[in-house]
């Protein structure tokens, strides 16, 4: 029998449909419209992509969007005085600096000057602690809406064996904060795990992010468990052809072999269309909930950890 396919593009429009209920709701019942500010410093190709498709995303959810764009050799403390007037401005909820950022900037000292009731990403140390003690935080975007699908398709998590492919502070660690959260018993494997495999197969639910092209193969998934694939690899793809300049064109895949795994699996998130469409739509839920408890409201249900 094959895997339910969880439809994270359709998931991801359930959810910016949520959220553009709620922020009609606070603008007419309160006046409030959520604003996120998203900066960029420099020209790389893919995050202006990124930062483009998240500035129309909040514009249709009905909120404000603000994009401050900076030259690439912009110095810190240009940057971080943006930061504080960010910080102060009572019309910006939630504030991105899209990474990575130019190597004479400090990844680090940036993200700790955000605001962290404003850091929709999720990244502040302040918010990591919170998360790592069980408190209200912001929440990375990924790993939420990771677990909005996963409560989605099981309801209860509780009880059940997690099994997450990767420690990075971005996706790994803070997955395997929020299973833990919703009573899972969690394993964390990373590149010095022993006999993968094996740690692999006990698991009910295995979220894969790793960033290696469908090293997950289907033998190592245990009969019915969900898989939720968050790698995202671009590999060369002969039998599509070549492009116009004469190279290979190229395809999308994940960190899990996607047909061996969902012959087996009970249910699988595909790539593309899985985990990356939710991103975006939990980064607009973490503005609308920055948005909410900035103004001392009650949070929108279903849309936080
Ligand atoms: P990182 O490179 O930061 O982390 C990768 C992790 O995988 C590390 O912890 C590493 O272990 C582990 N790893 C590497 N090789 C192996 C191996 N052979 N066996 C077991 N574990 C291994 O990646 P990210 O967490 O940032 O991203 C992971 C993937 O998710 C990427 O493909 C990325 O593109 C994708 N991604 C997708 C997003 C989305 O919106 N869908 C958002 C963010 C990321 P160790 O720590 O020991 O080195």
């Amino acid at each position: 029998m094959g895997a339910q396919i969880i439809d994270g593009k359709a998931f991801a429009a359930k959810v910016r449909g949520q959220v553009a209920e709620h922020v009609a709701k606070l603008k007419e019942s309160h006046g409030i419209t959520p604003g996120l500010a998203v900066v960029l410093v420099g020209e790389d190709p893919a995050s202006q992509v990124y930062v483009r498709s998240k500035g129309k995303m909040t514009v249709e959810v009905g909120m404000n969007s603000y994009e401050h764009k900076l030259d690439a050799d912009t110095p810190e403390d240009v940057l971080l005085a943006l930061i504080d007037q960010l910080n102060r401005d009572p019309a910006v909820h939630g504030i991105l600096v899209q990474l990575p950022l130019p190597g004479h900037l400090n990844e680090d000292l940036v993200i700790n000057s955000i605001d962290p009731a404003k850091d929709v990403d999720g990244f502040h140390i302040s918010n990591v602690g919170l998360l790592g003690t069980g408190q209200k935080s912001m929440v990375p975007c990924t790993p939420l809406g990771c677990l909005m699908m996963l409560r989605d398709h099981h309801g209860s998590l509780s009880g059940l064996d997690a099994v997450v492919v990767g420690r990075s502070n971005i996706v790994g660690k803070p997955m395997a904060q929020l299973l833990l959260g919703d009573s899972c018993t969690v394993t964390i494997a990373h590149s010095r795990t022993k006999n993968l495999a094996d740690v692999v197969r006990r698991a009910d639910i295995v979220v894969a992010a790793v960033g290696r092209p469908e090293m997950v193969p289907g033998d190592w998934i245990k009969p019915g468990a969900t898989v939720i694939d968050v790698g995202i690899n671009r590999i060369d793809a002969p039998e599509k052809g070549t492009n116009e300049d004469g190279s290979v064109k190229t395809r999308l895949v994940g960190d899990v072999h996607y047909e061996s795994a969902a012959a087996v699996a009970g249910a699988i998130t595909p790539v593309p269309g899985g985990v990356g469409p939710m991103t975006i739509a939990c980064l607009l839920a973490n503005t609308l909930t920055a948005a909410a408890r900035a103004n001392d409201l009650p949070e929108p249900e279903g849309l936080t950890a």
